[in-house]
């Protein structure tokens, strides 16, 4: 348990290129005391980081980030010690999974007019069963010898403004809160300040959120600016919120490293008094 706390992590059970098992010796390696492992809307990974952290000193977290939207925008939720069984939460993620695939098949077929693309090709990068997404795409356009890494995908082919993108269904924020506290878990804006200060939540949402059940704001994250960090800053001020730090490493997928952002052992000693569906994995 002593050692740097990492509370968001991707696997290649979703769009991390790291298996779960890969990813806790990863973590072991980065001198991590605790790790939570956070890939899109699946709790596919816990059982494979709970055989890898075993015999390590290593702190297993299980956790999820769950896809949820509000208007255009979309708004990701970190749900740390949920019940992975939970009937509602599994027949949402289940739903938001399948509208992914669907999605993911339309952005194709739209890219398919002007590269050299196929489906096969995003089935090809993506581990099975796992939650579908973007970089799955953006690493079949790098085999394809299209982009030149995730990152050149995304800023080049991939963003909304070049017209192939396409959202996909998922849950409204404070309905995304209730599901998550309903099955016992934690739930903490991630990274809500990525698209500066004129974009962050309002305080009147933020409210409703908090009515709702939501526990911490993830601050200390690369993605976050700096203005929007103040502002964020005076929120968990004004509504007693918890303060986050974490990497949203996803292995050779992003420039994140493990460790580069942390969160306070008090807030994970407070995580973990409040999160009843599910227990940390103590190595
Ligand atoms: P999606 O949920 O399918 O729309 O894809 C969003 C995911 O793409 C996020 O969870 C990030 O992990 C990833 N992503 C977004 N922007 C970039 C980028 N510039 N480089 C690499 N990965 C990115
Ligand atoms: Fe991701
Ligand atoms: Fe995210
Ligand atoms: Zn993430």
């Amino acid at each position: 348990m002593p050692g740097p706390i990492d509370l968001h992590t991707h696997s290649s059970v979703s769009d991390g290129t790291e298996t779960p098992a890969e990813l806790m010796r990863a973590a072991v390696a980065a001198g991590l005391g605790t790790v939570a492992l956070t890939d899109h809307d699946s709790t596919a990974g816990w059982e494979e980081a709970f055989e890898a952290a075993a015999g390590t000193a290593l702190t297993v977290i299980p956790g999820m980030e769950l896809s949820t939207r509000h208007g255009w925008k979309s708004v990701h939720l970190l749900a740390y010690l949920v019940n992975p069984e939970d009937a509602a939460l599994h027949d949402e993620t289940l739903r938001i999974r399948e509208a992914r695939l669907t999605r993911a098949e339309a952005i194709v077929s739209r890219l398919a007019a002007d590269f050299d693309i196929t489906w096969a090709d995003v089935v090809a990068q993506t581990a099975h069963g796992a939650t579908v997404g973007r970089p799955h795409i953006a690493d079949a356009l790098v085999a394809r010898g299209v982009s030149l890494d995730r990152s050149a995908a995304f800023r080049d082919i991939l963003h909304p403004k070049f017209g192939y993108y396409e959202p996909h269904y998922a849950p409204e924020p404070l309905d995304a809160i209730r599901l998550v506290r309903a099955a016992g878990g934690v739930p903490v804006l991630a990274h809500p300040g990525t698209r500066g200060i004129d974009n962050v939540i309002t305080e009147e949402n933020l409210a409703a959120l908090v009515d709702a059940g939501l526990f911490g704001l993830e601050i200390h994250h690369r993605e976050n600016t700096p203005d929007a960090m103040v502002r964020l800053f005076e929120f968990a001020d004004r509504f007693d919120l918890a303060v986050t730090g974490s990497s949203d490493y996803h292995g050779a997928g992003k420039p994140n490293r493990l460790g580069e952002n942390t969160t306070a052992p008090e807030v994970l000693e407070r995580i973990l008094a409040e999160g009843t569906g599910s227990k940390p994995f103590v190595g």
